[in-house]
């Protein structure tokens, strides 16, 4: 039966007004709100997810795209109860053997990451990435690309306002809080670029070739908006040239567009790569990896005699760069990143494969039904973005779009038991099936056919 989104969401809607009365806005995250409320969940497996209202329906969110291996997989729980009972804790605080194991299955799909480190999120990541490239070049103003989202840090909230009216030239955009409380400061510090404009990069990047020494690029744009080879390659040359440090903040498409990431599929090797999400199988996690003189740098003194403080080489704190954290390397999250890993070694094709399925069958509806939809995005995340403009190629584009029937389509795919945020990208997992593919692009049909009026 179609959902009547009021009506059939009430206990969401109830539960949302006692939440506002724990956490601003009943959310602890602002992404999980939207109008008029959003569903809360109260069970998932596989590819479904279970609302208050006992309404089941068939996720593309999976955690954000974290869940690369869907709800509750048996072999990722499996793989962390048996570490506990095999090493009789979940918490070392010390060195242990999945450090290296991660690690190095790591590197074998990441070979640009000649050395790296654990962090706790996607945010920390980045964060720790661009401290090491300041570090590395002494330059500390960072350059980042309109619409590019790398957490939710201050030098990083920086580029977009919900109204484009200060956004500046398209090809030379301004500096913008994205957030209140940003200290003006960081609109100075951080350079915002044009995606997909090389031209533009350049000019600007030379302007500032002094101060800037990072540049930081989500290689595919919000996880579904590819560039042009021909931009990577020339970016990756200027940066060189500029001896600025080029990070690949791949949280969202490492393990996604493939396993190695966009880097593998464009041939372009970053000085320093940022990963989260997929890789910690639905936990908090993230990596920093790449250039090994640039890693490093967080080296604590090695071969200093720690029992002769004579005798100690131990480097003074601002020799070393600062990197620690109670849970980096946590062991339960490196024993789930390890299963999540062996799934995909295996399933990875048959991923991509249903993906493709889903994809092609979305852009066949829009195509049979004179729709101008697109649907765009590389490996397992796409999205549907609703333009007359032949290709879309970045955020402006993206804005242009319209957003207002593409919020539509998601509603009416809602009632039908799809279950997206609206706007948001699609994120397919191992757990879904050729029938959730199938069920999905029934519900599409229909879904075309209530907005268009077909
Ligand atoms: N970088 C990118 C590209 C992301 O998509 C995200 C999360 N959406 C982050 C960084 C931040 O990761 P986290 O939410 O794990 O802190």
């Amino acid at each position: 039966p179609m959902l009547d989104y009021q009506k059939d969401s009430i206990r969401s809607k109830n539960f949302m007004e006692a939440a506002n009365a724990v956490m601003p806005g009943g959310v602890t995250a602002n992404i999980k709100y939207f109008d008029p409320h959003p569903l809360a969940m109260k069970e998932a497996r596989g590819s479904k997810v279970i609302d208050m209202d006992d309404r089941e329906y068939i996720d593309y969110v999976m955690g954000y795209g974290a869940l690369v291996t869907g709800h509750g997989d048996e072999r990722v729980k499996k793989a962390m109860t048996e570490y506990i009972e095999n090493h009789g804790t979940w918490l070392f605080g010390t060195p242990h053997a999945l450090e290296i194991e991660m690690g190095k299955r790591i590197q074998t799909h990441f070979p640009s990451m000649e050395l790296l480190r654990y962090t706790n999120s996607g945010t920390e990541a980045t964060l720790l990435a661009l401290r090491m490239a300041a570090a590395y070049t002494g330059k500390h103003k960072v350059a980042k690309f309109e619409g590019h989202y790398h957490g939710g840090y201050d030098q990083m909230l920086v580029s977009v306002s919900p109204s484009m009216k200060e956004a500046g030239e398209e090809r030379e955009p301004n500096s913008l809080p994205e957030s209140k409380g940003i200290h003006p400061s960081h609109l100075r510090n951080t350079v915002v670029l044009p995606f997909n404009d090389l031209k533009a990069c350049e000019r600007i990047l030379t302007e500032h070739r002094d101060e800037i020494g990072a540049v930081m690029i989500e290689p595919i744009q919000s996880g579904f908006i590819p560039p042009d080879l021909s931009f990577m390659k020339g970016l990756r040359q200027i940066t060189k040239e500029l001896n600025m440090v080029l990070i690949f903040d791949e949280v969202k498409t490492g393990y996604r567009t493939c396993l190695g990431g966009v880097q593998s599929i464009y041939g372009v090797t970053p000085d320093l790569t940022a990963l989260g999400k997929a890789v910690g199988g639905g936990f908090p996690f993230g990596v920093v990896g790449g250039k090994r003189d640039i890693l490093m740098q967080s080296a604590p003194s090695h071969g200093s005699d720690v029992f002769d403080a004579s005798q100690s080489k131990n480097k003074t704190a601002q020799d070393v760069l600062f990197h620690s954290g109670t849970y980096n390397g946590h062991p339960m999250i490196l024993a789930a990143g390890m299963a999540v890993l062996d799934i995909l070694e295996k399933e990875m094709d048959v991923l991509l494969q249903r993906t493709n399925q889903l994809k092609q069958g979305i852009q066949e509806i829009f195509d049979r039904y004179q729709v101008n939809g697109k649907v765009i995005g590389m490996g397992s995340i796409f999205s549907v973005v609703l333009s007359p403009k032949g290709k879309i190629r970045n955020y402006r584009d993206l804005q242009k779009s319209d957003l207002a029937t593409r919020k539509e389509i998601d509603f009416a795919l809602l009632k039908r038991g799809i279950y997206l945020k609206p706007l948001n990208r699609y994120s397919v997992s191992t757990a879904h099936t050729e029938e959730d593919i199938r069920t999905t692009l029934t519900a599409y049909e229909e879904a075309i056919k209530e907005v268009y009026g077909g």
